[in-house]
């Protein structure tokens, strides 16, 4: 039932992981991005998709994963010039299962942790929220300043130290005479 739903481009709501990775079974789909609440909320909107191509399988070490691509484009706030910023963002998914905490410190680096029980079921949209808002970047904004120039971005000039005029001794003076005089 699961292995036939996984076929279809409808993605399932919910996974067993385990099942999936011991079935060697794919995900591939779309996903519309108003599915990813938490996503929308930091965008401020969520027009769009996300394509979704995820596979299940048991690596030579006898790790169980989820591996694969997601690829959307949200569009967001250029923190520099405040203008609209069209991101393409391209996840690469390298997850292991672990069943608990032990199991987390035992995975091969190449591999995120998926924590869930062995009988476990997770959100479909959940797992690719999580990944996204990792992929996002920290301070979002055009890679070209002349882009953030067209939504009226001006480089500020650069600041010019006059080093003749700066007396911080003078300052000092002045706080001691009033500090002085106070008394
Ligand atoms: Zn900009």
């Amino acid at each position: 039932m699961i292995r036939r739903l996984m076929q279809t481009l409808l993605l399932p709501g919910k996974i067993r992981p385990w099942l999936m990775a011991d079935e060697c079974g794919c995900l591939n789909g779309r996903l519309a991005l108003t599915a990813l609440p938490r996503l929308a909320a930091i965008l401020g909107c969520a027009d769009g998709e996300v394509a979704v191509a995820l596979s299940a399988g048991l690596d030579a070490q006898g790790t169980r994963f989820i591996k694969g691509h997601l690829q959307t484009e949200v569009e967001w706030i250029c923190q520099r010039c405040l203008g609209p910023l069209r991101l393409l963002l391209e996840v690469t998914v390298s997850l292991g299962l672990a069943c608990d905490e032990a199991a987390v410190d035992q995975l091969p680096d190449a591999y995120e942790p998926l924590l869930v029980p062995e009988d476990g079921s997770i959100a479909v949209a959940d797992l690719i929220e999580d990944e996204l808002l990792l992929a996002l970047p920290q301070i979002p904004r055009h890679d070209d300043v002349r882009e953030c120039e067209v939504h009226g971005y001006l480089q500020p000039a650069e600041p010019v130290l006059d080093l003749k005029n700066r007396q911080p001794f003078a300052v000092l003076a002045t706080l001691l005479q009033d500090s002085q005089r106070s008394h």
